[in-house]
């Protein structure tokens, strides 16, 4: 039985690095993709996690498997093909920091996977099934995701969502709140940024947005909010959850390390527990879940600074 496994892109990131003297301008290859990333802090602190989705059987593709199986992620269900390349994208860092994405993602491997290619053995057996809106824009990884969580979902397992806004991965706002809004009637576990739960909803107030998602189909909605923690709602309890006081200097992946790290403590229950979770238990795992995203700031890159769990206690501890 796998405690997670989850379906969706999975790329490389090119991120610029200092120019050593002499020479051109050079860039680090790290591995990138929400789903993947959520998997990683899961198994860091000890679920059994598994992936679903498509690499090419190139170098990038065989780096992307390598590095996921050294993070104990089970890569049976990651089909490589000779047919596309690897999904690549190059991140670009502004003056302050932050960062933004150009794809080479047009009839790449991880936009192509069928139906016929879903590792039906790994679906079957897992207590929480994730999934992203990226894989509902085009097919044919649209109806293999969906086809993918109803068999989940059959086969008793949570399903998760993280809607996960990338403006420059649609060609308009239009076609993104489409994209994220279908996936929300799929959900148990929803965990939207604050910008996400406005875009879905309408609602500039929190609470209310929350509510209205909610009332979309999700049992369980997270809200992240960055530096400021976390908020909750599961049709009765509800409360915002602080953050832990650290020196960030990267954010990327934090949002990945706060669902995983939330999953990895939701995955003993069953989708009927959710609505009778109360404040105070609900409390005591968003706490956990801010100390992964929290820590994950607090060094370069996604998957290198994912806590493991002897961090997130002594955090959560002080
Ligand atoms: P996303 O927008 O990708 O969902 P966030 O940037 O809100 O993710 O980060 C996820 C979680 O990580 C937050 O809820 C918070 O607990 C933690 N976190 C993020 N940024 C910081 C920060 N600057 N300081 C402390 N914790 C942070």
């Amino acid at each position: 039985m796998y405690d997670i496994s989850a379906i969706g892109e999975v790329l490389i990131d090119f991120t610029p690095m200092e120019t050593e003297a002499g020479m051109g301008p050079s860039f680090s290859a790290n591995p990138g993709g929400a789903p993947a990333n959520v998997l990683v802090q899961g198994a860091r602190l000890g679920s059994k996690t598994a992936f679903l989705g498509k690499v090419g059987q190139d170098a990038f593709g065989h780096f992307l498997k390598q590095n996921l199986e050294d993070n104990g992620v089970d890569c049976q269900g990651l089909v490589m093909t000779e047919t596309a390349p690897t999904t690549l994208a190059f991140v670009h860092l502004d003056d302050r920091g932050d960062r933004s994405f150009s794809f080479y993602r047009r009839q790449c491997a991880d936009t192509l996977l069928t139906k016929g290619e879903i590792a039906m053995s790994v679906i079957k057996n897992s207590r929480v099934f994730h999934f992203g809106s990226v894989s509902l824009t085009d097919e044919p990884t649209r109806s293999t995701t969906l086809t993918a969580v109803a068999l989940a979902r059959y086969s008793g397992a949570m399903i998760s969502y993280d809607p996960n806004y990338r403006p420059l991965l649609w060609a308009n706002e239009q076609q993104a709140v489409k994209a994220m809004r279908d996936g929300l009637a799929y959900a148990d576990i929803l965990k939207v940024s604050e910008e996400e739960a406005r875009l879905l909803t309408g609602e500039a107030d929190l609470e209310r947005a929350a509510a209205a998602l909610y009332e979309a189909g999700p049992t369980l909605v997270c809200v992240t909010l960055g530096h400021q923690g976390a908020y909750f709602f599961n049709g009765s309890a509800k409360g915002y959850v602080p953050a832990f006081s650290l020196a960030a200097v990267d954010t990327t992946g934090a949002g990945d390390a706060f669902f995983g790290a939330l999953l990895h403590q939701l995955s003993p229950m069953c989708v009927e527990d959710l609505p009778y979770l109360k404040e105070k238990e609900l409390m005591a795992f968003f706490r956990r879940a801010n100390a992964a995203g929290g820590l994950t700031t607090t060094g370069y890159g996604a998957i290198p600074s994912m806590p493991g769990p002897e961090a997130i206690e002594a955090l959560c501890r002080k």
